[in-house]
């Protein structure tokens, strides 16, 4: 498919470079353009090989009919100038994922998981259950490494569990899963595509080409989900919190076909939405016949994704939690309903102009708020109104002093600040490593 071909990349970055790569391998005639400067020694690589390299804001007109095809940056959108004469012009377009999937070995496993929220933490669990009892599994997608730097690689059987963002499924034909999790639908990301309708449908599209022989990994907790796959070919599982589904949880434990896998207190991940995540995990990795033993080893050290409700310490009787990523009152509401206990809560960061009384809904175990950065004063205000002790600060690091001095045995100091970080740093990663180091420093 992709030999003695004319192809034009758009954007660079790590997919566009692996992509390059790999196409160059079959004698490919390869332009890339980026609106950036890349990395010096990736260019000098890719035009030892051959390929054109062009940093330029305007590549349009260097696109003519003479290509096959346009293999786009998923972060693109499909308004993009270029595209829309690539349409013009009859020129597929697709994206790198796909590419990459033609030129896998047939005879392997590939687990595919998207959703609105939860992709990460679930491919990461299913890696790890699989890792366990297999040999070969390959973790990619959207995460980490591009799946064309593996492509050439896999060998027969391997198990390849990929991160799938609804941008990349946009443009995706070919590309089958064996196996499909389907974590959630809720309205994120709307600024990229045309409606919630629109949205909806490209998620579906996890299952595209899926017969019978094929599974799909459903939560029934979702109406969202239930719906938009009514109609899918796919042999169904589901799951959630009723004991009709192949795995479930309640109050007390995790169950696997009403078997009890772990109890919910010896699983270090916490929150209703992880153990949603754990039990489509289980799910994908029963099919291919991994123990409750594996699993439950897993379950008893896995102590999140980073930055994501991550477990970082506990020191005497107080346990820390990083949940950086955590940049809206969404995500920071989930947060709070993991935890019963009594929470000294760090919140602030960027100011959006977004409301702090949407954290009404989850606010009544937090015992102090520690506000900080651009959001402060708000913050303050918002705590003023609910009664809640709020004390006030620069940073993170003068909050993290003030954590030290008002910290009890039996409380949870959770970071997450229901805000973006970019008022103090480059990115939340940034954020939530400071955090752990600021815990480091508080606890010697
Ligand atoms: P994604 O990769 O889809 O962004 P992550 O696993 O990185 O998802 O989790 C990001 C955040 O999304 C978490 O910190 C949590 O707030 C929320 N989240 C995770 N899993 C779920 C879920 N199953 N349902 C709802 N929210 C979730």
């Amino acid at each position: 498919m992709f030999e003695n071909k004319k192809i034009f990349i758009l954007g660079m970055a790590r997919s566009g470079y692996e992509a390059a790569k790999l196409l160059s391998n079959y004698n490919n005639d390869i332009l890339i353009t980026d609106m950036s400067e890349q990395d010096k020694k990736q260019v000098s690589e890719l035009e030892e090989k051959n390929i054109k390299i062009v940093i330029t804001d305007n590549p349009v007109d260097l696109l003519d009919e003479s290509y096959d095809y346009v293999i786009k940056n998923p972060g693109i959108k499909y308004d993009h100038p270029l595209l829309i004469k690539a349409k013009k012009l009859n020129i597929k377009i697709i994206n790198e994922i796909e590419m990459a999937y033609s030129f896998l070995n047939k005879d392997i496993n590939i687990i595919g998981v998207t959703g609105s929220n939860g992709k990460t933490t679930t491919v990461n669990l299913i890696y790890k259950f699989l890792c366990e009892e297999k040999d070969n599994v390959i973790l990619g997608g959207n995460i980490g490494t591009p799946l064309s730097h593996y492509a050439l690689n896999i060998k027969e059987g391997s198990y390849l569990v990929l991160e799938i963002s609804d941008h990349q499924l946009l443009d995706m034909y070919d590309f089958k899963t064996n196996v499909s999790v389907l974590t959630n639908i809720t309205p994120t990301h709307l600024d990229f595509h045309p409606s919630y309708e629109v949205y909806k449908n490209t998620k579906k599209k996890i299952f595209n080409n899926h017969t019978k022989k094929d599974i799909a990994i459903i939560n029934s907790d979702d109406p969202e989900s239930m719906n938009v796959t009514s109609d899918i070919p796919s042999t169904k599982y589901y799951y959630g919190n009723s004991n009709n589904d192949k795995a479930h949880y309640d109050n007390q434990a995790i169950y696997y076909e009403n078997k009890k896998i772990i109890d919910l207190k010896d699983i270090v991940l916490k929150g209703r939405h992880n153990y949603q995540n754990i039990c489509a995990a289980i799910i994908a990795s029963k099919i291919y016949g991994v123990t409750d033993k594996a699993i439950v080893n897993v379950l008893k050290s896995f102590s999140g994704v980073e930055h994501r409700l991550e477990y970082v310490t506990t020191y005497n009787g107080i346990k820390f939690y990083n949940d950086s990523k955590a940049t809206n009152c969404v995500s920071t509401n989930i947060a709070l309903k993991s935890f019963n206990e009594p929470t000294i809560l760090l919140l602030g960061g960027t100011d959006r102009g977004h409301s702090f009384y949407d954290l009404d809904e989850s606010i009544s175990n937090v015992k102090c708020i520690m506000a900080y950065g651009e959001t402060k004063d708000r913050i303050e205000d918002y705590a003023k109104d609910k009664g809640i002790t709020c004390y006030k600060n620069n940073t993170l690091k003068e909050s993290m002093m003030k954590v030290k001095e008002v910290m009890e045995k039996g409380d949870v100091v959770l970071l997450s600040p229901a805000c973006a970080s970019w008022d103090q740093y480059n990115k939340f990663e940034d954020r939530g490593n400071e955090f752990k180091e600021l815990v480091k420093e508080i606890t010697k």
